[in-house]
């Protein structure tokens, strides 16, 4: 399914021909409790959709938990909209598409349907994504993370990719700086892994090189000088790692990350950024086993193409950067510091790590690779077996 984006100043206002041309009456708006009114999108909509019936369904934390998608269904169930608008960051626009999805695709388990997503046979209703981060880019993916019982899982299907998306920047210009950081990070890293992910192809690819190019140029002053373009850059940028992602899905940095963020608290951007650098390293290393099949040839061409990208001559510089621009923008790049380095810890994200994703990388790793990886012990990870 093809997307209709609209983006640049003022787009939202595109809602009331979305609306008019899906003839709706009743509309599901999907907000998050905060950020509805910090992003100025509680403001912008009562005065777009005025002449609407809406209902807001917000009754949900970040990062999706399963039971929490029960009392949107029912919200959608007795409220019957013909449209949903999800206006907020990565969570918001996950939990609609749950909604969207297990309402319209009823099943006594729904773990049965994330696990078997053939049984996915309905669309649902139209679902207009407008993010309020820059961002995780799930406008523009057919998944939808959730998590059941702490363990993380991803719906996906062509179902669930959002029909409309809205790319607005008046949305993200009072975002705080942590979160603003985190988010940049997460379409940073989507970015990276999407190109040198095994399901990478030439059409990802270029969404990813054009992401990284726009994100390094626009990360600081988007982030911590606050510049309106650069934040309409940045904002652009992360839809294309999104787009990316779509084709190549992510790799070990992501992979690792869950159990970061669930069991540490760490935001997901972090969490995620915490180990790229430690990848750029082991993705350059000649002596490890391949996941892709393209051949060592093709993982040194990538991992090469990446360094220029970065203007650096090898993966231990591309690390070093990474670290530079986290701390630039205020994200603490020690484990130790984050609680994340102790045996148990370790042994705790090593053994919840998501396999798929792991497979995803170019290069296989050992557990010893993982902890030095979580560790950032560059070190050891240029030298260990
Ligand atoms: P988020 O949606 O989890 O929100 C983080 C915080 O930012 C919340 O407190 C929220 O209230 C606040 N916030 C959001 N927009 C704001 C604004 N404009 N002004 C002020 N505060 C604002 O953050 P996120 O990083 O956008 O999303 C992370 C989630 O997205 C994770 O659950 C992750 O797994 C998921 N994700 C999904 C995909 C996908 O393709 N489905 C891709 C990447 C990440």
């Amino acid at each position: 399914m093809k997307q209709t984006e609209y983006f640049g100043e003022d787009s939202l206002r595109q809602l009331i021909y979305i609306a008019h041309e899906h003839k709706a009456k009743k509309v599901l708006v999907v907000t998050g409790k905060k950020s509805f009114v910090l992003s100025g999108a509680k403001a912008y909509l009562s005065n777009l959709l005025k002449d609407l019936k809406v209902v807001r369904f917000s009754d949900f934390e970040v990062n999706p938990q399963l039971e929490d998608v029960w009392g949107g269904i029912k919200i959608l169930r007795d409220f019957e909209p013909q449209l949903i608008v999800a206006i907020g960051g990565g969570s918001v626009i996950d939990m609609a598409k749950l909604v969207n999805c297990f309402a319209a695709n009823p099943h006594r388990n729904a773990v049965d349907i994330i696990e078997d997503p053939k049984l996915i046979k309905y669309e649902g209703l139209p679902l207009v994504a407008v993010p309020t981060t820059a961002g995780t880019g799930s406008e523009s993916t057919h998944f939808a993370v959730v998590y059941v019982r702490g363990k993380k899982y991803s719906l996906a299907h062509n179902f669930i990719l959002p029909k409309y998306i809205i790319l607005d920047a008046r949305l993200l210009l009072e975002v705080p700086q942590g979160i603003a950081a985190t988010s940049a990070m997460d379409a940073l890293s989507q970015a990276i892994e999407s190109y040198w992910a095994v399901g990478s192809n030439s059409e990802s690819q270029a969404f990813s090189r054009e992401a990284i190019k726009v994100i390094l140029e626009n990360i600081v002053p988007a982030v911590v000088m606050k510049q309106k373009a650069a934040i309409q850059e940045l904002f652009l940028a992360s839809n294309l790692a999104g787009k990316a992602i779509n084709i190549a899905k992510t790799t070990a940095p992501h992979a690792i990350s869950y159990s970061i963020t669930k069991r540490h608290n760490v935001p997901h951007g972090h969490a995620v950024a915490l180990t790229l650098g430690s990848f750029f390293i082991i993705n350059s290393r000649k002596d490890l086993p391949l996941n892709d099949s393209r051949e060592k040839e093709h993982v040194d061409g990538i991992m090469t193409d990446l360094f220029c990208l970065f203007s650096c001559n090898s993966g231990l510089q591309c690390a070093e950067k990474i670290h530079e621009i986290m701390n630039l923008i205020g994200l603490e790049t020690d484990a130790t510091q984050l609680g994340l380095i102790s045996k148990d810890h370790i042994d705790f994200i090593v053994e919840s790590i998501n396999l798929e994703r792991l497979s995803n990388n170019p290069v296989a790793v050992s557990n010893t690779i993982l902890k030095f990886a979580v560790e950032s012990n560059y070190h050891e990870l240029r030298d260990t077996l």
